[in-house]
């Protein structure tokens, strides 16, 4: 009986407690059953001097009985307390496995989402610009790695650009010998040394120059029928790259020129006896935007400052349709700016 008095209210201390409770509140919760202890009669004489209770004494049978209720109460009691806790347990049980089965899944959901997709690595020199070797599977040959992951890749929809007084690129051109060379993703033609240009502080000489279909930059999402590349390399070998928009017009003499000494066969290479100013391309307004950024092509090697310039220069439809009768697409497409900052000629 003790034991189980202790207990119920051990059972009702912690109860009360939990129901965070002040403390005094549960104290008096645990005297208020002290009563239950006073049921007993009192075997002591009583004093004359104080009046105590009067306390009709109980029959021995009838007392045993009194105290076997009580005890059957409070068993009932303690059994329900703790079936109610117990099942407080089981509730709380079940709630944190639930969470923690909900954090596996939220983990499981985060990494499947980073996660890229499990593709085989491509170790082939091949690449091209639609399909299982077009841009979007550059990145799995090891050796262009740059291709998937950079994030100072080319071409960009220059947008949003901080208008600036740019210093002019020097333009130091000069009639060239040439030649040209269909290298299977484009048209290009390597110069002779000789032609430059300046900016920073730096001078950079035009190794070559070829031509995309349509252009793989934009100009606030705008594209253009075709671009022409001018890759220039300064001594410690990093590369600057005017770029040059073509638009439908008049014909121009320097495309002309390529075009008539194009090779029959790609991967082959026509060296003419004539010369070549390549700057007869430049537009006579050489305002520009630049930013950072990579070869559009594999391996997309980053580091590259580009200068595109504002004003595009004309071909003639035929000049146009010629290309793309060779190459009707060889544009990367539009790479994430990734918070770069463009500046652009005011
Ligand atoms: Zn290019």
């Amino acid at each position: 009986m003790r034991h189980l008095i202790a207990l119920f209210v051990c059972s009702l201390v912690i109860a009360t407690a939990s129901a965070n409770e002040p403390a005094h509140a549960s104290a008096s919760a645990a005297a208020a059953l002290e009563p239950a202890k006073t049921v007993a009669p009192s075997i002591k004489p009583a004093l004359p001097s104080i009046k105590p209770p009067i306390v009709l004494p109980l029959s021995p049978a009838a007392q045993a009985a009194k105290d076997a209720e009580a005890e059957a109460q409070l068993s009932a009691k303690i059994a329900t307390r703790l079936a109610a806790m117990r099942a407080n347990q089981i509730a709380r049980a079940a709630a944190a496995a639930n969470a923690r089965k909900a954090a596996v899944r939220h983990k499981e959901a985060v990494a499947a989402v980073a996660a890229p997709p499990v593709v085989p690595p491509y170790h082939g020199n091949h690449w091209s610009y639609e399909g299982e070797t077009g841009p979007a599977n550059w990145g799995r040959n090891p050796d262009w790695a740059q291709c998937g992951i950079g994030t100072r890749q080319s071409p960009i929809d220059l947008r949003d650009g901080m208008k600036v007084d740019l210093e002019q690129i020097m333009f130091d051109y000069k009639p060239s010998s040439f030649n040209v060379t269909d290298n299977g993703h484009t048209i290009q033609v390597n110069l002779s040394g000789g032609n430059y240009i300046s900016l920073q502080g730096r001078s950079y000489e035009l190794i070559q120059f070829h031509f995309h279909r349509p252009s793989e930059e934009r100009i606030n999402g705008k594209g253009f029928e075709m671009v022409m590349h001018m890759v220039h390399k300064d001594s410690e070998g990093k590369l600057a790259v005017v770029a040059v928009l073509l638009e439908r017009g008049k014909a121009q003499n320097l495309i002309q020129t390529v075009w008539n000494n194009l090779p029959l066969e790609k991967n082959d290479t026509v060296a003419p006896s004539i010369v070549l100013d390549p700057a007869e391309i430049l537009p006579a307004k050489r305002d520009y935007f630049t930013y950072m950024g990579s070869l559009t092509t594999p391996p997309c090697s980053e580091g590259v400052l580009w200068l595109v310039l504002k004003e595009p220069m004309q071909a003639s439809p035929a000049q146009m349709a010629l290309f793309a009768r060779l190459y009707p697409l060889n544009a990367r497409p539009i790479q994430a700016n990734s918070g770069r900052v463009i500046k652009e000629s005011n």
